[in-house]
């Protein structure tokens, strides 16, 4: 059943509907987000992606097309908003953005401006109503935002609010933003906004649309990336594109201007686009794990091609912990990258010794043990032929739980490995974080709580080695001048506010 909200739609009173998907239909075709897809239980989930259209005929469309390129971001749920200058409209639901947007909804949804959203997140927090973009009747009028990443000083935010006499329709920190600007005493909405945004603390990328405008902005230390595109139409025209990552728009076939500045609101209006600074003399800490996994390896964020990141990643990783080996073979899709990397510098074959089944989706956490186990034989199968007798180097970007790590070192062995050694394209994950990645507690980290050489017996593996800290910054660099949040990675938050209670490390040994 795919539930949807329709908010503003003309001839639709705003409600919730639920339609049936084609996975109800047929019973015997399982729903790929329930059984869910393996890797995924043991992986970090980043939250959202979002996109904005400014001047197009087909906003809702392009907006589509942007959203399901950025699909990898988030799979719970879904939203398109859309303005024509008059009306506001907005759709979303739970789902797949395929799933939720078919062509008859997409023509509920007029206008020449656009704001999108995909999201992910833990089971608990999945209501419908906190799926975006959110879209509430202010006094500074309607606004629509959509927003990626995670706000870190909400309590204090939000009582004063509430005290000032907000009512929040979401538990959502992104109406945080929209509640801050329809109470600013600014009278102007472009300073009301960025009066809010100077307020907020944590990781933001947002977009947003009033009936006529569009708004674009990234927080002050540009922790989640969001960049800036053009489309021309035949007669010339521009049409303004923002999106989570540039992957976006290559399939809108836009061109890429340039990443919204940390700390800069952008906005676009009938008159052109207009920038400014809300805030400044704030140290960067981009998310760098948006380069060791989140983000597509055909997506150029923070100025540098991911795909250059990844590839120096395993370069790396091999001149630090180079291991005699018959083969090298990625942890498929997000570890093909980087064992491409390691296989050039060392010298070693590369050969797919594992098949991803792409017909699983990458969604839900199902917490019961017996479908997880089930998941990652779903999704991942050993090539025999390619493994049988070889001393394998794997390469994985990341342990967290270690539960599926040793379930592909297994699978691995299994298939005849004679000596399997795992190497992993970042180092030991030891820290939660708490702007837009959805990641366990520390207690669950098994990098807090286990020595590497712990962790290796634990995984089954006849040796493992992570990559450096100073190497993946080397990797990351390219000399665009980055300074990157790697708290996951060291404990040291780039933002005092943080939840105390997640960073403890496990009582017992896990
Ligand atoms: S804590 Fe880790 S995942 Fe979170 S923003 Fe920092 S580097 Fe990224």
């Amino acid at each position: 059943m795919t539930q949807r909200l329709f908010q503003g739609i003309e001839g639709i009173a705003d409600c919730t509907r639920h339609l049936v998907s084609r996975h109800d239909q047929n019973s015997l075709v399982p729903d790929p987000r329930s059984l869910f897809p393996a890797g995924d239980a043991d992986k970090l989930h980043e939250e959202c992606g979002v996109v904005a259209i400014h001047n197009h005929p087909d906003a809702a469309r392009q907006a589509y097309l942007a959203l399901y390129a950025l699909q990898h971001r988030g799979q719970e749920s879904a939203g398109i908003a859309t303005a024509d200058g008059q009306r506001l409209a907005n759709i979303k639901g739970m789902g797949l953005v395929s799933e939720i947007f078919t062509d008859d909804v997409l023509q509920k949804l007029p206008g020449h401006m656009a704001i999108g959203h995909t999201r992910y997140s833990t089971t608990g927090d999945s209501a419908l109503l906190n799926a975006q973009p959110i879209r509430v009747d202010s006094t500074k009028g309607l606004i629509a935002i959509a927003h990626n990443g995670n706000l870190v000083n909400l309590g204090n935010l939000r009582t004063r609010l509430e005290r000032a006499g907000a009512y929040f329709q979401t538990t959502s920190d992104s109406e945080i933003i929209v509640q801050l600007i329809a109470h600013s005493q600014a009278s102007t909405l472009v300073d009301a906004i960025a009066e809010s945004l100077a307020q907020v603390e944590g990781a933001f990328s947002i977009v947003m649309m009033t009936r006529d405008r569009i708004f674009a902005a990234r927080d002050p230390r540009g922790f989640r990336p969001l960049s800036m595109g053009r489309m021309k139409d035949s007669e010339g025209r521009d049409t303004i594109v923002f999106a989570s990552e540039s992957c976006a728009f290559d399939l809108l076939r836009a061109e890429f201007l340039r990443d919204v500045h940390p700390g800069e609101l952008v906005m676009v209006s009938e008159d052109g686009v207009t920038s400014r600074q809300f805030a400044s003399g704030v140290a960067q800490s981009s998310c760098i794990f948006e380069h060791v996994y989140f983000a597509r390896p055909d997506s150029r964020i923070f100025g540098r091609w991911v795909q250059e990141s990844r590839d120096q990643m395993g370069r790396q990783l091999a001149r630090e912990s180079g291991v005699p080996a018959d083969v090298v073979v990625p942890v498929p899709d997000s570890g093909v990258t980087a064992a491409l990397g390691y296989a050039e510098e060392a010298g070693i074959p590369f050969r797919f010794g594992l098949i991803r089944n792409h017909y699983v989706g990458r969604t839900f956490i199902q917490p019961e043990q017996r479908v997880r186990d089930f998941g990652v034989r779903l999704k991942l199968n050993p090539v025999h032929n390619l493994l049988a007798g070889k001393r394998v180097v794997l390469i994985d970007d990341s342990i967290i739980r270690g539960t599926t790590s040793r379930k592909i070192v297994r699978m691995v062995r299994g298939a005849g490995a004679r000596e399997v050694h795992l190497r992993i394209s970042c180092p030991p994950t030891v820290s939660p974080c708490f702007y837009g990645v959805d990641t366990p507690s520390k207690r669950e980290l098994i990098a807090a709580n286990q020595s590497i050489e712990e962790i290796r017996r634990f995984i089954e593996a006849d040796s493992l080695a992570y990559l450096s800290l100073d190497g993946l910054l080397q990797a990351c660099d390219g000399g665009e001048g980055n300074h990157f949040c790697t708290a996951c990675y060291t404990g040291n938050y780039p933002t005092q506010w943080i939840d105390v209670d997640e960073i403890l490390p496990a009582a017992v040994s896990l």
